[in-house]
């Protein structure tokens, strides 16, 4: 009897079939449930208004709120604004403020998250 070997073989073959990197495009573009977060907003600042307010302006990267308008650092600026706003008001969505930027993430899913439509980019000059 030689069963045994065959079915160490098919085993290998299902997992072989599972290709990760056919499904990362439609994952990244399908998995954020927040699209309905995203309004037209005025940018409440041209720099971080937290850091501002604490009279600080030491951020590196900006990210505009997509529900607020509340412009705050990102996570590699010593004070990580964007993301305290984000946990603090539950508003998942926010886009670059950067010049020339205007992809958008969310911070519930962390994927990157295709706009509905392309609105006018907001960077600050
Ligand atoms: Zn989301
Ligand atoms: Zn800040
Ligand atoms: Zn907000």
């Amino acid at each position: 009897m030689t069963s045994g070997s065959g079915q160490g073989r098919r085993w290998f073959r299902r997992r072989a079939y599972i290709n990760p990197f056919e499904t990362l495009d439609a994952a990244g573009a399908a998995t954020c449930t927040h699209l309905d977060a995203i309004t037209a907003v005025t940018p409440s600042s041209d720099g971080c208004e937290d850091c501002i307010a604490a009279g600080e302006r030491e951020w590196m990267h900006l990210r505009l709120c997509r529900t607020c308008g509340h412009v705050g650092c990102c996570d590699s600026s010593p004070q990580r604004h964007a993301s305290a706003h984000a946990r603090g008001s539950g508003h998942p969505i926010v886009q670059s403020y950067e010049p020339g930027e205007d992809w958008m993430w969310c911070y519930v899913d962390e994927v990157y998250v295709d706009a509905p439509e392309p609105g006018p980019s907001p960077s600050h000059p």
